[in-house]
């Protein structure tokens, strides 16, 4: 029987340790890192997201100025936002909330933040640092999930490691992190042949598909360490039966409240088998607030 891999508490110690490093720096004469975060309309998960994210930032020191902007802003508009924001002195960090509205180009507003104060790691000069194994502004998401794994103990020279999904936020720079640690790194994806017997073999898991409990305990190694950074909605009380048969508590709570969040792993099944495993929500989702809060704070040191 597996044990829960807390990303919440992982997360905290991040802040912590992120918390005791602006204060240094603060106590040094360095003014407090800044991150800006640009939200355009009104989408109310957007808004929970930068709360969220804007709660962190007072928690560990650091400064947050919030732009939000009608979501009829044009993408001219929204360029001088950017270019104001990468030209402000006070700013390290600048974090583009996503969706933008259909009308926004969203590749030419992220490609327009500055590198230097790009803490979501989505600039190409960014991407291109990762890969070439140099330092640079990293995603928050894959980053925070390798320093849980160090804090967790996770040995992951020649481990085999399996990252389920190719985005260029979570799965790509997650596959080539593990790489960097001299992990064995599938990358698997919709294409996969057999992907069951893929997953198999993975000592590490990381899915992140976005389809809810997707992988069964069945396809899970015993033993194996489970990252889940799937986060997904499910209404659908004959999904929710199928999926969380051996998660009670959550399938009470989809009857009662007529939603869940649940990842792309069958946690109850999962705990059955690996060693490890995140729970959704609690996981993963912390843990990006505080690799957003440590790159801020790198932005800042390399001003
Ligand atoms: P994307 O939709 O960009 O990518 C999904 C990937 O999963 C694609 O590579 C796709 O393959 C693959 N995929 C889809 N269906 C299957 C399948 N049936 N079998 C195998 N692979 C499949 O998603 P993101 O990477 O942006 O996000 C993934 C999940 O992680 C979402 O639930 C998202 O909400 C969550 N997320 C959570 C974060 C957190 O803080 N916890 C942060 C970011 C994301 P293909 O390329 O072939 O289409």
């Amino acid at each position: 029987m597996g044990a829960l891999l807390d990303g919440k508490a992982y997360a905290d110690r991040i802040l912590a340790e992120v918390k005791v490093e602006v204060a240094a720096r603060t106590a040094a004469g360095h003014a407090a890192p800044c991150l800006a975060v640009v939200l355009v309309g009104e989408d109310p998960a957007s808004a929970v997201y930068v709360r969220g994210k804007v709660k962190a930032c007072a928690e560990t020191g650091i400064g947050s100025l919030e732009r939000r902007l009608p979501a009829t802003i044009s993408q001219a508009e929204l360029e001088a936002v950017v270019d104001a924001l990468n030209a402000d002195a006070k700013v390290h960090g600048i974090l583009i909330q996503l969706p933008l509205p259909k009308h926004l180009d969203t590749k030419a507003i992220l490609d327009r933040v500055s590198p230097a104060k790009d803490v979501d790691g989505f600039h190409p000069l960014n991407q291109g640092r990762l890969f070439q194994g140099v330092k640079g502004l990293r995603p928050c998401t894959p980053s925070a999930v390798m320093r849980m794994l160090e804090l967790h103990g996770v040995a992951l020279s020649g481990l085999r490691a399996v990252v389920l999904g190719r985005s260029e936020i979570v799965g790509k720079p997650m596959a080539l992190m593990l790489l960097e640690a001299n992990a064995t790194v599938t990358l698997a994806h919709s294409q996969t042949k057999d992907l069951p017997a893929v997953c198999r073999e993975a000592d590490l898991l990381v899915a992140a598909v976005g389809r809810p409990g997707l992988v069964e305990g069945s396809w899970i190694k015993p033993g194996a360490v489970v990252v889940d950074v799937g986060i997904n909605r499910v209404e659908d009380l004959a999904l929710g039966e199928r999926i969380f048969a051996a998660e009670p508590a959550k399938l009470a709570k989809l009857r009662e409240k007529g939603h869940v969040l649940c990842g792309d792993v069958r946690f109850g099944e999962a705990l059955q088998v690996a060693s490890a495993v995140t729970p959704v929500p609690g996981g993963v989702g912390p843990l990006t607030i505080a690799g957003l809060m440590r790159n801020t704070l790198l932005a800042a040191e390399d001003h």
